[in-house]
């Protein structure tokens, strides 16, 4: 297994993971664009193995999908550090840019493609999705 650091922009929040990366995809749904102003890379690992120091704020909000997604984020500086839906218990999505080491994964996938903005950088190689990725859990965002 592997291990990952990261935190927030304020250094309030950090976080140490002890799992294999999950899959990592671009998420271009409105809600992420509202909270990054662009897609979100996101990679996934077992809700079990990230351990947070410090209280981030939470945000709870219904998806299209009936979902509840509990978002989680600095209180002091705002960061978004990780998403928890109700419909993929146990694993939380972390953002990428909130990695030590961001380059230490890689997305494979851009979902919600058909809700990104006429001026997106999709990145056309990797496997494109028009709304939720199509395998596992039609919930995701
Ligand atoms: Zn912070
Ligand atoms: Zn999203």
């Amino acid at each position: 297994m592997k291990t990952y650091a990261g935190g927030c922009l304020c250094g309030a929040i950090r976080y140490e993971i002890t799992a294999d990366a999950g899959p990592s995809r671009v998420c271009w749904c409105r809600d992420c664009q509202r909270i990054s102003s662009n897609g979100t890379v996101n990679v996934i690992f077992p809700s079990e193995a990230i351990k947070v120091s410090g209280t981030p704020g939470r945000h709870e909000k219904t998806a299209d999908s009936g979902n509840t997604v509990t978002r989680r984020f600095c209180p002091a500086c705002g960061s978004h550090l990780f998403s928890d839906s109700s419909g993929r218990p146990g694993l939380t999505v972390v953002r990428v840019g909130t990695l030590d080491e961001p380059s230490s994964v890689r997305p494979t996938t851009n979902i919600w493609v058909a809700s990104s903005p006429s001026w997106a950088c999709v990145d056309q190689s990797l496997e494109q999705f028009s709304g939720p990725p199509a395998a596992a859990s039609p919930a995701k965002k």
